[in-house]
């Protein structure tokens, strides 16, 4: 058995036997891993409060044959803290742990850049600077782009022309009047530069957009998502039913 350490990102946790629970961790170096902690759902545990999910930790681990073993964990930042008390941080900062445990496959394969956008993307829902579903659109948008499924934005998808009519999913993007597909929905110009200010982290022109804007891009950007991870991202849901309240 070899020691290794790493610091991440708790995705998940799910009960195992009596005790114990497997936590998955985004880290830094090692990519998405699956650690058993035992004894962790016992009271007298030294870390058990340590490995929930939002939690920014360090850990050491023990690569086991199947599953690796957690045997140390210290808190670096508890990104829930700032979020639970919040219900629409809570669910956006939900839905984008779930994408990134979708985004991130394989378990072991390095995903700095991943891992990197999801705590850029915690921080920021947590200061509350900015409106929760806005830094939930700009984290979908650039965790696609990291995962190599960037929108064409800024001219057709098909066949680069710099006039574009519509947003089509199944084309890749925005596309022009000869190759727009039936359906394809034909959104404001001020929300695709709602979704390229988001992609690019420009928030001066994403922080001034209309409501309206927003709604649309929202819908958008979670069509394309979702298309592009084949199902629905449950934690979704609940943001949509906050919106529409
Ligand atoms: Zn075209």
């Amino acid at each position: 058995m070899s020691l290794y350490r790493d610091d991440g990102i708790v995705l998940r946790t799910h009960k195992l036997g009596e005790a114990d629970r497997i936590v998955t961790v985004l880290t830094r170096r090692t990519g998405k891993v699956r650690g058993v902690a035992k004894g962790v759902r016992r009271t007298t545990s030294r870390f058990g409060a340590r490995l929930e999910p939002f939690t920014h930790v360090d850990l050491q681990l023990h690569t086991g044959r199947t599953l690796d073993v957690i045997t140390q964990a210290e808190t670096i930042r508890p990104y829930g803290e700032a979020l639970v008390a919040d219900y629409p941080r809570y669910t956006a900062g939900s839905a984008m742990l779930e994408t990134a445990d979708r985004l991130t496959l394989g378990e072991k394969e390095p995903a700095l850049r991943q891992f990197l956008l999801l705590v850029g993307g915690l921080r920021t829902l947590g200061s509350g600077e900015h409106e929760p579903r806005l830094v939930l659109d700009a984290y979908f948008l650039r965790s696609l782009a990291v995962a190599g499924y960037a929108p064409a934005l800024e001219s057709c998808a098909r066949c680069k022309a710099p006039s574009v009519r519509a947003f089509a999913i199944v084309a890749g993007g925005v596309v022009c009047g000869g190759c727009r597909p039936a359906g394809a929905a034909v959104p404001a110009g001020e929300t695709l530069a709602l979704m390229v200010a988001l992609l690019k982290g420009d928030w001066l022109t994403a922080d001034a957009s209309e409501g309206r804007h927003r709604a649309e891009c929202s819908g958008l950007v979670a069509a394309y998502l979702q298309w592009h991870l084949e199902h629905g991202i449950r934690s979704l849901r609940h943001v949509e039913r906050e919106l529409a309240q």
